[in-house]
């Protein structure tokens, strides 16, 4: 997809345009002047017609930032997203008129994103009915050098037809360029390209409690500073929707600064956050539990209540579940290699407690601070999500069927149902049906010798499978 930024100084309605075009309202959008709002940037599927495109919100580019602030930090990661840009909208503000930070804006483009296409859009021109004004601006607009300006309003969606009219050329001929290869995801794509599920990109959700190191997890998956990480309270915000590649596969990130934000900022009961990232579950594939290893180390259990609710959430739910152990780097040392230990024994054998019903859910050890872990993290997320995609042709189930059953010491000859028939009905996860004849039912045993055998024989281990029943004549 051709990615477009969003740039301009502070207000000039640079989230409001994002909204506009994700047509989701999630985003926080205020207008009061001189108060930075937009810290992060945020990624969206912008529909504009039916046009595509991914849009990316930059916060201000303020170039006079004081060093160490979040306005100096923020440029910085705007430099390293407008990498990945081909287009921007430069975005002022009709009824304030051009200003000298505009100008600064349109330098910095200049600088740092000279092979780029740039459209100016004259934000807020809803109410500008006095073409005289209206005309004047342009011209001033115009002369910050990037052609000629479209009148917009973000907040009433005047002259979009306008910026349809100007993108479309421009993607035209991009696409032209470019090798075939635009999946658009969407939440139903799951459910449509399961045949070749390489092709769909993996939703993976960080989630944990606050303070875990979620964050920096991010920014090292990332490799690119897309999230700000430190003290400052709520950093995280509104909902952030990155992807990057692993070994040629994208990989999007489920809302996650969305949940953090919530966990961060609730006071009340856990389970009430918890609930709330429900749904962001039910998005995700696979689930990344991050959890404080230097926490463990002092506790006497390894994992806090809302980590157990979140564990068996995603179980439950069917998603693939990676549990991952940071700030290893605080544990090292000789005086700290028994605390070293009680951490990469505990955690495994809690988690399996948590959720007995799937046994092997991976448990990575990691320093985000460090970068240590990055690899070893994504590739116990793609296997998980490997497995979860996995599908079993009917021949060969029915085949290892038979070699399985003769292995199992049946209680009761007589009274044993028989298995007419295995077969897997769906992927992610994978689900199979036994088909039985006569009334009779498998027993738990049964059901969980099957199980086991399915996890050990297809190397299913570590993802939740659901083995259903059916009588059959
Ligand atoms: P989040 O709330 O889960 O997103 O946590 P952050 O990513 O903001 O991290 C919280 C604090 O823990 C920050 O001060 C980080 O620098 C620190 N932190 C994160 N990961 C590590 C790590 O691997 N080792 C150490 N020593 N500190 C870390």
């Amino acid at each position: 997809l051709p990615t477009v930024i969003l740039v301009g100084r502070p207000n000039v309605g640079k989230s409001a345009l994002f909204n506009r075009l994700i047509r989701r309202r999630e985003a926080l959008v205020y207008n009061t002047p001189g108060d930075h709002v937009t810290r992060d940037i945020r990624e969206g599927i912008a529909k504009l017609g039916d046009l595509r495109f991914r849009v990316l919100d930059s916060a201000g580019l303020e170039t006079a930032a004081t060093s160490g602030s979040i306005l100096s930090r923020t440029a910085e990661m705007t430099g390293n997203v407008l990498a990945r840009s081909q287009f921007a909208i430069f975005l002022i503000d009709v009824r304030e008129g051009l200003q000298p930070l505009d100008h600064e804006v349109g330098q910095w483009l200049r600088k740092h994103a000279s092979g780029m296409r740039t459209i100016v859009a004259m934000n807020k021109s809803e109410s500008l009915d006095d073409q005289g004004l209206l005309t004047s601006e342009a011209g001033e607009a115009h002369a910050l050098g990037f052609g000629d300006p479209i009148a917009i309003s973000a907040e009433t969606g005047f002259g979009m037809a306008e910026l349809y009219e100007t993108l479309c050329p421009l993607f035209e001929d991009y696409m032209l360029r470019l090798p075939n290869d635009n999946h658009v995801p969407d939440d139903t794509s799951s459910k449509t390209v399961e045949s070749d599920e390489s092709k769909v990109p993996l939703q993976l959700a960080i989630v944990g409690r606050p303070n875990v190191g979620k964050s920096t997890l991010l920014n090292a998956l990332l490799q690119e500073e897309r999230v700000l990480v430190g003290p400052e309270a709520g950093l995280t915000r509104d909902s952030i929707r990155a992807q990057f590649q692993f070994e040629e596969r994208t990989i999007y990130l489920v809302d996650t600064a969305g949940w953090l934000h919530r966990a961060g900022q609730e006071k009340g009961p856990a389970s009430l956050s918890v609930l709330q990232s429900r749904k962001n579950l039910m998005r995700a594939h696979v689930v990344a539990l991050v959890l404080d290893g230097e926490e463990i180390a002092k506790a006497k259990t390894s994992m806090k209540h809302a980590e157990v609710v979140i564990a068996r959430q995603a179980i439950e739910e069917g998603r693939g579940l990676v549990v991952i152990v940071n700030k290893m780097d605080l544990l090292r040392g000789r005086q700290n290699s028994s605390l070293h230990e009680k951490v990469k024994k505990a955690v495994p054998q809690e988690i399996q407690t948590v959720v007995p019903q799937v046994t092997g859910i991976p448990v990575v050890f990691v320093s985000a601070l460090e970068g240590k872990g990055r690899i070893a993290v994504m590739r116990e997320v793609v296997d998980t999500y490997r497995k979860w995609c996995l599908r079993l042709p009917t021949a060969r189930l029915n085949r290892w069927l038979r070699k399985v059953m003769s292995r199992h010491s049946w209680k009761d000859q007589a009274t044993q149902p028989k298995i007419k028939y295995f077969t897997q009905v769906k992927a992610r996860p994978p689900t199979f049906i036994a088909f039985l004849s006569g009334k009779a039912q498998l027993s738990d045993t049964d059901m969980r010798f099957l199980m086991k055998s399915l996890k050990e024989d297809f190397d299913l281990g570590g993802i939740p499978i659901r083995i259903m029943q059916r009588s059959v004549p």
